[in-house]
């Protein structure tokens, strides 16, 4: 089954915001098995909303609009969509009373401009509105259909897991033979991706000569590393999970320590339940990241069991005066060494980790721009250092920075048994 992303609104074409429900959406499509080989932006205009909802339904079986349901004059997705069903649109009373009751909760007058948000395409059905005004619409097209949700980010995410993956899913059901298609992502770092397709060619040409089921697939993913996607067919949840447990040991197999986290398992999530099974708190020293290490920790619900928190040691005299690093040098393994010994002891953290460099565009003490040393000292363990050399420009040096850090202390965690064990 093929489905087909599009983005309306002027303000995407211009640059003024990025398409980034368009890339979630994708995202979401490829974990529910769908295929998705077009996306399309395109502005508030009438005739070329139809055009592209037209082109997107002559190419695959659906389509998931995003944007233009709102109650001005250029929102017109609505009208779009009942131009490419051929039907008029109708007034939705129980939508209506639903907007005037949102209004009064709030003590505010209702514009009657917000009752456009109560029309809907004859034939199709609204998605009821939770988080904002607009309803979302699933709109039957011959054998095919249009999915349209609101622009805004959080209500297009909650609308499409409550509202459309639902009737995705019935649709991909009776599309084939098969009853489910699952998919789990296992999230590497720390190889290249060219290094972890070689890895795992074989593995994949094995895979396809035996029919393609499952299937792998790498997803590179920036700074939250490579993903490997395996995705399964079978006849029932059962088997299907049967199946993506024994290729994700498969995977496992040849891909080993690289793999730090499962689906929505990030690296901060990694690390904090690593800390949190060995009983451990952690502490930091920040120097060309600022403490942007420390901001991805306490994004972590419930990090305060284990982290304690970060040195923004910046100048090189904080980092002799307020942790202890001999006056010197401070992009040496060394300095990186003892700015973690620093930290642990003067946030009373069981584990100290620390980052230094040079994040450009200008060198410093002599090193490249994307030299960083990482030092590390867990309990009753001398310091140890990593010396990095990362790509990019200062921002993704110092994104980078973050998530080698952090891969480098769930590795050294790995080697330190859990509690009880
Ligand atoms: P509203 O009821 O707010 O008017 P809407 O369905 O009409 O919602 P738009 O007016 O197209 O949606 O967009 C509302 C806001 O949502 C935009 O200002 C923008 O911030 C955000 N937005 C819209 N489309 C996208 C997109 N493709 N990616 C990311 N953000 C978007
Ligand atoms: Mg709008």
């Amino acid at each position: 089954m093929k489905v087909e992303v599009l983005a309306v609104g002027t303000e995407l074409l211009l640059g003024q915001i990025a398409d980034t429900n368009g890339a979630w959406l994708g995202e979401q499509l490829a974990l529910a098995g769908v295929d998705s080989h077009f996306h399309q932006v395109v502005g508030d205009n009438l005739d070329r909303i139809v055009l592209a909802l037209r082109t997107a339904l002559a190419r695959a079986d659906g389509v998931v609009v995003t944007g233009g349901l709102g109650p001005t004059h250029d929102d017109i997705t609505r009208e779009a969509i009942a131009e490419v069903m051929q039907v008029p649109l109708r007034r939705d009373p129980e939508i209506a009373g639903r907007i005037e009751a949102l209004f009064a909760s709030r003590g505010r007058e209702m514009p009657a401009s917000n009752l456009r948000q109560a029309e809907v395409p004859q034939g199709a059905t609204p998605i009821e509105q939770r988080t904002g005004t607009a309803p979302g619409l699933v709109c039957p097209v011959g054998g095919k259909v249009i999915y349209a949700l609101p622009g805004v980010p959080y209500e297009l995410t909650e609308m499409f897991t409550r509202g459309v993956l639902p009737d995705l899913r019935r649709r991909l059901a009776s599309s084939g033979s098969t009853g489910v298609i699952a998919s789990r992502v296992l999230r590497t770092w720390g190889l290249s991706e060219s290094a972890l397709g070689e890895r795992l060619a074989e593995r994949v040409a094995a895979l396809d000569e035996a029919g393609g089921n499952p299937s792998l697939a790498l997803q590179a993913s920036g700074i939250e590393g490579i993903k490997v996607r395996i995705t399964v067919k079978a006849t029932d949840p059962q088997s299907a999970s049967a199946m993506l447990a024994a290729e994700e040991a498969e995977v496992r197999a040849v891909v080993g320590a690289e793999v730090f986290g499962v689906d929505a398992e990030t690296m901060e999530l990694a690390v904090s339940r690593m800390l949190l099974e060995r009983h451990l708190t952690l502490g930091l020293a920040e120097s060309l990241t600022g403490g942007l290490v420390a901001c991805r920790l306490v994004a972590v619900p419930g990090a305060s069991a284990w982290f304690r928190g970060s040195v923004v040691s910046y100048a090189p005299e904080v980092k002799w005066n307020l942790l202890g690093v001999p006056a010197g040098p401070v992009v040496t393994e060394a300095a990186a060494e003892a700015m973690a010994v620093g930290a642990a002891n003067a946030l009373g953290a069981d584990v100290g980790l620390a980052l230094t460099g040079v994040a450009g565009p200008d060198e410093l003490e002599g090193h490249a721009p994307g030299t960083v040393i990482v030092g590390l000292v867990l309990p009753g363990e001398p310091p140890s250092s990593r010396h990095l050399r990362l790509p990019g420009d200062r921002e993704r040096v110092r994104q980078m920075a973050v998530i080698s850090a952090l891969d480098l202390v769930r590795r050294a965690l790995a080697t330190q048994p859990a509690a009880g064990s």
